[in-house]
């Protein structure tokens, strides 16, 4: 598999690595507060459209602010507009394109200067934007088709790193496509998502099937996935928790945090919701595994929950709390008690993590 090397983070290394869109204008403001933000809470990697001279402007502003570094590393997002192709390669880590809406020259010269700055491209082919050449046939197999010609022209012009993405807002479509794609291009690192996947229930069922299947069989290098009515670190949540169950389902351990929380029936003496809230946004900011339990009550708790590297049950009038299955501490239910369980993962998590030397 190659690595492509995006402003510090390596695709193609093992771990799937998990992007979101920024979704708000660049020139906006609160962009610069996004960046920051997402830096706090974990995104690997992190894209926007770049439309006029303006964005570009303004990213350069912002990495010179930066030091010549954006909090996150940051991928331009281009429709067609030649002009802005090129000046974004100065400014972002990565440059997404779908060569369909460029002339042949024109991809030449950008592959060009992609490899002088050392630069990667993402290749983007959708259903909706196929050659009309390929029109025609299924259209999986036209979008390979174009993806492999795309790959091709612009590797016969430049030694220039390349990520490839083959979406479609249909499941049977994007998961073939990628399937196909891999078998032809096994040293190809894919950005594997589902276009369009709608709100947030739709786009989680749709993103699970789709991106999950790919993952269990070992193919996605990078992911997105798309939801239309959540804020942008929704986005990542939904990603880690995507990787982790399809690489449970092969066999393989989770690689992200994660929270196993009971369904929290009357036999609950916490408040369980609450606190995996809480516990789920603490653990947002670490890449690494690790599992934290938060379960109701006694009754199953401590026995379903064993495995976990930490967690909580509810007992008889107290809380317990266990590492790996071993009763560490008891503290008596009281009124505010969330703010202690709450208080306790903290400690446990910033533990944990410096144990094992994550900062
Ligand atoms: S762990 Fe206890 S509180 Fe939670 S769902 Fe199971 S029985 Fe109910």
């Amino acid at each position: 598999m190659l690595k492509v090397n995006v402003g510090g983070v390596l695709i193609g290394d093992g771990v799937p690595k998990i992007q979101n869109m920024c979704k708000v204008p660049i020139t906006n403001p609160e962009f610069e507060k996004r960046l920051e933000k997402f830096a706090e809470n974990g995104v690997d990697i992190t894209r926007e459209a770049v439309e006029t001279e303006d964005d570009v402007d303004k990213l350069k502003k912002l990495r010179a602010k930066w030091k010549g570094k954006f909090p996150v590393p940051f991928v331009a997002d281009i429709q067609a507009n030649e002009k802005i192709a090129m000046m974004s390669l100065e400014v972002a880590d990565k440059v997404r394109i779908n060569p369909g809406n460029f002339s042949r020259r024109f991809l030449a010269e950008f592959a060009k200067e992609a490899a002088r700055l050392g630069k990667p491209i993402r290749v983007g082919v959708n259903t909706g934007s196929l050659p009309a050449k390929y029109r025609g046939m299924p259209p999986e197999l036209a979008m390979v088709k174009a993806a492999g010609e795309y790959w091709e022209r612009i590797k016969d012009c430049a030694d220039v790193s390349v990520v490839v993405s083959l979406k479609s807002s249909n499941l049977r479509v994007t998961v073939e496509a990628n399937r196909i794609f891999r078998v032809n291009f096994p040293e190809i690192p894919l950005h594997v998502g589902v276009t369009e996947a709608g709100t947030v229930r739709q786009s989680l069922v749709n993103s699970s099937l789709g991106i999950g299947s790919l993952l269990a069989q070992g193919i996605g290098e990078t992911i997105r996935v798309s939801i239309a009515t959540a804020d942008p670190l929704e986005e990542i949540v939904a990603g880690r928790y995507i990787v982790n169950a399809a690489y449970e389902l092969s066999g393989k351990r989770v690689v992200f945090p994660k929270v196993i929380a009971c369904p929290a029936c009357s036999r609950a003496n916490y408040n369980v919701e609450r606190v995996a809230i809480a516990v789920e946004k603490m653990l947002l900011k670490y890449n690494q595994p690790v599992e934290v339990a938060v379960m109701g009550c006694f009754v199953n708790g401590l026995l379903e929950a064993k495995d976990a590297d930490f967690g909580f049950s509810g007992g008889r009038g107290e809380i317990i709390v266990f590492q790996k299955g071993e009763v560490v501490e008891r503290f008596p239910v009281a009124d505010e008690i969330e703010e202690k369980v709450v208080e306790i993962a903290k400690e446990f998590i910033t533990s944990y993590f410096s144990k094992n030397n994550v900062s």
